[in-house]
């Protein structure tokens, strides 16, 4: 890691002190989503999960673009959506999209004990199935991608397709630990990198996508509007 200022990437303004303050003020809103945070934690899964700082930044988006349509790709456990839920209006609807039957059971449970089964509704399977299912529902106001990297750029095309013109597009874990420029190595390895890369170029090509950006949130937050 380099002390470089200008690295986005560098933790160097994360001292304990700062990390442990702001840990503190977000400790509440785990609270939220209380429900999934526990079977996370048993189950040893809290880290896959966005941050309580990335929930509210997810909250925080999907307020500002006053969507009422929204899908998340990798549903886990339900934590990121709660948080969307939680900045989408009354008569929204979120449809989150999880592969792993025990992830979806969980994710049940977590959205009935917070009483957001009237927001949210989880989908069972692959996610290139239920993408198809949903595309008859389009246009969609915000698509936040959270699942398997080697997937993303089809996740964003299909974004794209199905997206409104002014829609908003999401990604998480954008840097991929900090393998996104990652070359050489076993093909296997490269996957990932190269789909990430793809992702990006589509995202910022300007054609499908304006004011695309990415947050440097530990994961990295990546954001896109459907042109
Ligand atoms: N958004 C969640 C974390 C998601 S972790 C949160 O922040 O709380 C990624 C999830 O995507 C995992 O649960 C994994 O099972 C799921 N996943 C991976 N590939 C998938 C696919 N092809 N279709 C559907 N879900 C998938
Ligand atoms: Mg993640």
């Amino acid at each position: 890691m380099t002390t470089d200022k200008r690295d986005i990437f560098s933790r160097q303004h994360l001292v304990p002190e700062v990390a442990s303050y702001f840990g503190a003020l977000t400790a509440p809103d785990d609270g939220y989503a209380a429900h999934a945070v526990d079977a996370m934690e048993k189950a040893g899964v809290r880290a896959l999960s966005v941050s309580a700082l990335e929930g509210r930044l997810l909250e925080t988006y999907a307020r500002l673009s006053g969507a009422r349509k929204a899908v998340e790709i990798g549903t886990l456990y339900g934590y990121s959506a709660h948080w969307l839920a939680r900045g989408l209006p009354e008569g929204a609807r979120l449809y989150t999209l999880e592969k792993d039957p025990a992830c979806v059971n969980a994710a049940k449970d977590a959205v009935e004990a917070s009483n957001l089964s009237r927001k949210i509704t989880v989908m069972e399977g692959p996610a290139a199935d239920s993408l198809k299912t949903l595309a008859k529902l389009a246009p969609f106001d915000l698509c936040f991608i959270d699942a398997d990297a080697e997937s993303y750029p089809a996740y964003l095309k299909w974004a794209a397709a199905n997206l409104r013109p002014g829609g908003l597009v999401l990604a998480g874990g954008a840097f991929l630990k900090g393998r996104v420029c990652a070359e050489g190595g076993e093909p296997a390895a490269n996957a990932a990198p190269r789909a990430m890369r793809e992702f990006f170029h589509i995202l910022f090509d300007g054609d499908r996508f304006v004011s695309a950006s990415i947050l440097p949130t530990g994961e990295g937050l990546a954001a896109g509007i459907k042109a």
